[in-house]
């Protein structure tokens, strides 16, 4: 099968999952009678390009907000520049990202990652992701800032869904994101299942957390509060002297058979892990292959971990981007590896990267 067939096939998955977990609630019921149909023209829209020969990947990273109200250790928003103290006065506008939603819309995209900085900061943009209900909004936040108005708002516009950062307990989540976010998170998570909403959360996976976050307490304790979607993230030493962190050849192996454990047992909760899933796809997904990333000032990035942008969407669409030579060569740079050994591709490549960056 080939990476587009296998895209598909995953992002099936993804919506026949949340029917489970939205089996038995009206709510969640309409939401997947209006908003199934509209995956499948996108995943059509897909096919055709596929078919004329250009590839659309089904997935969009928006970094739409440069600043954050927490400093978690480790930070990669914070190492590579994407996220300061004072934000950027180039960030795109809600307008301009707006017509980012419009172009990915129209291409076939089916799932916008929302992400920052904190996105929650960027109101502005998230009301002008509401319209696009042909897509799902997965919104990567810390949670702090997600009160009853934000709560609202998800509840009315269910392709909009908050995916909570959480490194494990109280000890693993507070000792990284700062005293007392765990139990802040944890009453999020309770007033999400109170509206029976579906939520994520999202979890970096270091050398020091492994055990816990892929323990069955842990687990079934998110399960327990309701979440339905889990996104494990292997962590990537942007930041210097972290490289103890990084999990081991022994550890990815664990937290791979982990994943795929979870998913078998928990068949109603959509469970993803990166990069190990990708092994399983034919290896790395960036630049435009399974997705890529948009910084906060519009600059197009192969991903979050390989931060170097050749264009930005401000002045190039984003068609002529995913047609670009910079990302032809980084695709065959990815594909250069010989085998998927776990972590990050274009991290372990970056003098390569940059090569092609500055050719
Ligand atoms: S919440 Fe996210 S963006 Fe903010 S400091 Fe923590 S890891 Fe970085
Ligand atoms: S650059 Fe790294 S994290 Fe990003 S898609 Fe490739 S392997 Fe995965």
């Amino acid at each position: 099968m080939n990476i587009h067939s296998l895209l598909n096939e995953g992002a099936r998955d993804i919506m026949k999952t949340l029917g489970r977990f939205y089996l038995n609630n009206p709510r969640g019921v309409a939401f997947l009678a209006s908003t199934l149909p509209q995956i499948k023209n996108g995943m059509q829209k897909r096919d055709i390009s596929e078919h004329s020969g250009l590839h659309i990947p089904p997935f969009l990273i928006a970094s739409i907000a440069s600043e954050c109200n927490l400093f978690c250790a480790g930070c990669y928003a914070r190492c590579c520049g994407a996220c300061t103290e004072r934000g950027h006065q180039a960030d795109l506008s809600a307008g301009e990202w707006s017509s980012v939603f419009k172009e990915a819309s129209s291409l076939g995209v089916s799932f916008v990652l929302l992400a920052g900085g904190e996105p929650l900061l960027r109101r502005d943009v998230i009301e002008a992701a509401v319209p696009y209900d042909d897509m799902i909004f997965p919104i990567f936040t810390n949670g702090l800032l997600l009160d009853g108005d934000y709560i609202d708002l998800f509840h009315q516009h269910r392709h909009m869904i908050p995916v909570l950062s959480i490194e494990g307990g109280k000890a693993e989540t507070d000792a990284r994101r700062g005293d007392g976010v765990y139990d802040r998170v944890t009453s999020v998570m309770k007033r999400l299942k109170q509206k029976k909403m579906l939520f994520g959360a999202s979890i970096t996976v270091t050398s020091n957390n492994i055990e816990a976050v892929i323990s069955d307490g842990f687990i079934g304790d998110l399960h327990e509060r309701g979440c339905g979607l889990l996104i494990f993230t292997e962590y990537v030493p942007l930041e210097k002297d972290t490289e103890a962190l990084m999990l081991s050849v022994a550890e990815v192996n664990r937290l791979n058979d982990a994943v795929t454990a979870l998913k078998g047992r928990f068949t109603n909760t959509i469970i993803l892990s990166f990069p190990g899933d990708e092994a399983k796809i034919g290896g790395c997904l960036a630049s435009g292959r399974g997705f890529f990333h948009i910084n906060p000032s519009g600059g197009a990035e192969p991903c979050p971990f390989s931060p170097y942008a050749k264009y930005n969407v401000k002045e190039t669409p984003m068609l002529e981007i995913l047609q670009s030579q910079y990302f032809a060569k980084l695709q065959a740079l990815a594909a250069s590896e010989e085998s998927h050994e776990g972590g990050c591709v274009l991290f372990r490549k970056d003098e390569e990267v940059r090569a092609i960056l500055g050719a």
